[in-house]
């Protein structure tokens, strides 16, 4: 009989723990067995990423070779430089590979490119093997028990769910691995096509890897260093590896009560040092933790603990949240993460439209809302509130769930009327969690275009920040500017009198953009609020009753040939920048933190708030 020669393609699974593509591919008795990675240029090149994740990803690579060269001190993981789709069929060749095995994905681009390798496989009469593992259940099958349509709420992902079977207990981690074969390449490299580019403004230097030939720089196949990839030193504290995640793992459920009685709304997004959330999403990502792991440790302990709570609250509720976008996007494939073509997402003719994706433009251009975009990445908008969470989010590459909510819903339908895909890239730049399904989804349910459609709940930039944290000690720390103002001024500090500000040593002027668009504050100096927040969120709401009149999707025949602006223009919304179109009142508008988990009985009515002080004022007269 031949022997059995495995390739075991790493990808989003570093982890050897509850692994079901690697136990086939141990299953199959294999006589070699390479763990492998390729650096695929689709992630170098064309998804946006910054150091933090870049660095994320390294430590989860260098913790998942130790491990592995632990279990088998001849073997190791092998990172190869180059495409995977030329890379794969030269491999298979030169180290005879009979199996292929890995972890689906059900991404967009990961499924268009897995079917190439497959098919290229198949070419070289190499067999593909390959296992579910990044969710619950697998998306796939979710999707075939709802009827084959995405997963849009959380009962539809339970009730498919319930017909799919139980969630797998996980499976334990191998406790040997089968010997590497030769690794010897008889091939040359082959360059990808670096262009376009989208992430050289983010990048420092050049990307070195694939100039480094298939086996890096000293021929080893090791990790490559953060800097070789072009980047400056992270500057997140969180950092990655599977044995890390475990350790995480093992901390959490310490807490017993934390873990049982978990229930989201009530955890800050203010708190930090420690985070009021576990914190493992990244790990999720990358694999370096098992959804399946995490969901049952909780599942079990839950199931002991009196007054433990239940989902969506509870934290296998979150783990269920994840799985319904995924679910969400294996079945509405490429277009789940824009609106245009895509039928489920309400077309909305935000005030800056998407620039994202070619051919996705449709809405009216604004040159205040370009302003504002500009300013709310920068994390200079004039909210101390959002710009904490900016500065936090560009720093440490993570921020609170409710944070996230905060600053989606001030972006798009609650303040800036910017497209919701701008907000998304923003994120998928800076998240050390990027995940194109959760992302997408969740800026969607912000943004009112799918999921959630309560778009006259609204997150105010400064009830909120004050009713977790009344003072400010999380402003403090990301707003330095702001450290030592008054309390009673820390979220609105156009309100505070000059001798406030002058005991704090802050002046409020200028846009905080130093002229360009990256942000640059000019020492003790805050800006003044780029916006009226009530005038504005009223603006917004008109707009999106109207939107809701309407009511097309991304993929109607309207949005495609622009004629959507005869209908929106009928329905009185051209553009929308007068104050004055407003017809909402703020008793409309109710703090929304804890709607996505349907437990809105406390109908908080907003805060009446007078028009902004003699600052915002002066500012306009001036302008
Ligand atoms: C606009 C916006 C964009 C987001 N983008 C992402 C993203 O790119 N990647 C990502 O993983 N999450 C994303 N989220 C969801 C959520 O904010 C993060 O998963 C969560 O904050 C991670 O922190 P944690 O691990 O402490 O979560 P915990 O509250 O401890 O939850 C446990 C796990 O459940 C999962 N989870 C929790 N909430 C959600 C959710 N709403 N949707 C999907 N999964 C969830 C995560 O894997 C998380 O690790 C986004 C949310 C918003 C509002």
């Amino acid at each position: 009989m031949k022997e059995v020669r495995v390739l075991y393609w790493f990808r989003t699974d570093l982890r050897l723990h509850d692994s079901p593509a690697l136990q086939a591919a141990l299953d199959l008795k294999p006589a070699v067995l390479y763990p492998i990675f390729t650096f695929d240029p689709h992630y170098v090149y064309l998804s946006k990423g910054s150091g933090n994740r870049w660095q994320f990803l390294l430590d989860c690579q260098k913790d998942l070779s130790k491990s592995i060269n632990k279990l088998n001190p001849k073997s190791r993981l092998f990172v190869l430089r180059e495409a995977p789709q030329t890379v794969l069929p030269k491999i298979f060749k030169a180290w005879r590979i009979t199996h292929l095995v890995f972890e689906r994905d059900t991404d967009a681009y990961a499924r268009e490119r897995d079917q190439v390798v497959s098919d290229l496989a198949k070419e070289a009469g190499v067999e593909t093997v390959t296992r579910y593992g990044r969710t619950l259940w697998d998306s796939d099958a979710i999707v075939a028990k709802n009827g084959g349509k995405p997963t849009m709420s959380m009962a539809q992902l339970q009730a498919a769910g319930k017909k799919v079977g139980e969630i797998p207990r996980p499976l334990p981690a191998p406790t040997s691995l089968p010997d590497p074969g030769e690794t010897t390449l008889d091939f040359e490299q082959e360059l990808p096509d670096s262009n376009p580019d989208f992430n050289i403004p983010v990048r420092e230097g050049e990307f070195r890897p694939y100039k480094a030939g298939i086996a890096g720089p000293n021929g080893d196949y090791a990790p490559e260093e953060l800097e070789e990839l072009g980047f400056p030193p992270a500057t997140t504290p969180h950092r990655g590896g599977e044995t890390r995640a475990l350790k995480m793992l093992d901390h959490i459920m310490a807490d017993e009560e934390y873990t049982a009685k978990f229930q989201k709304p009530k955890t800050s997004p203010a708190a930090f040092e420690p985070q009021s959330t576990t914190l493992l999403s990244p790990h999720h990502h990358f694999g370096s933790l098992s959804p399946r792991l995490f969901y049952w440790c909780v599942q079990d302990l839950a199931s002991r603990f009196k007054g433990a709570s239940s989902p969506p609250e509870s934290l296998t509720g979150q783990l269920l949240f994840r799985d319904m976008y995924f679910a969400a996007q294996a079945a509405i494939g490429s277009t789940f993460t824009q609106t245009y073509n895509n039928p489920y997402c309400r077309f909305i003719p935000w005030h800056l439209p998407s620039k994202v994706k070619e051919g996705t433009e449709a809405g009216t251009e604004s040159i205040s809302a370009e302003r504002w975009f500009h300013r709310w990445k920068a994390g200079v908008t004039g909210f101390p509130w959002i710009d904490a969470l900016m500065r936090q989010l560009k720093h440490d590459g993570w921020i609170h769930h409710l944070g996230r909510h905060s600053v989606a819903c001030f972006l798009t339908r609650g303040g800036c009327y910017v497209h919701w895909e701008r907000g998304a890239d923003v994120f998928e730049e800076w998240l050390i969690d990027h995940e194109p399904a959760c992302n997408a989804g969740n800026w969607q349910w912000l943004s009112c275009t799918a999921f959630f459609s309560q778009y006259f709940r609204c997150y105010s930039p400064i009830a909120f920040g004050q009713k977790w944290d009344k003072e400010g000690l999380f402003v403090r720390h990301w707003v330095p500017e702001l450290k030592n103002l008054d309390e009673k001024y820390i979220y609105e500090p156009w309100r505070a009198p000059q001798s406030a500000l002058d005991k704090a040593h802050v002046r409020l002027e200028g846009d905080g953009m130093g002229g360009g668009d990256d942000g640059k504050r000019e020492e003790g100096t805050y800006p003044e609020p780029m916006m009226d927040f009530n005038e504005r969120r009223k603006v917004c709401l008109d707009a999106m009753k109207t939107a809701y009149q309407v009511g097309i999707n991304g993929n109607d025949v309207r949005v495609k040939n622009g004629t959507w602006r005869e209908i929106f223009d009928a329905a009185g919304q051209g553009e929308m920048e007068e104050e004055d179109k407003a017809s909402f009142s703020d008793a409309d508008v109710v703090l929304a933190d804890d709607v996505e988990h349907g437990s809105h009985k406390r109908k908080v009515q907003a805060k009446r708030e007078g028009p902004m002080d003699r600052h915002f004022k002066k500012m306009k007269e001036e302008t």
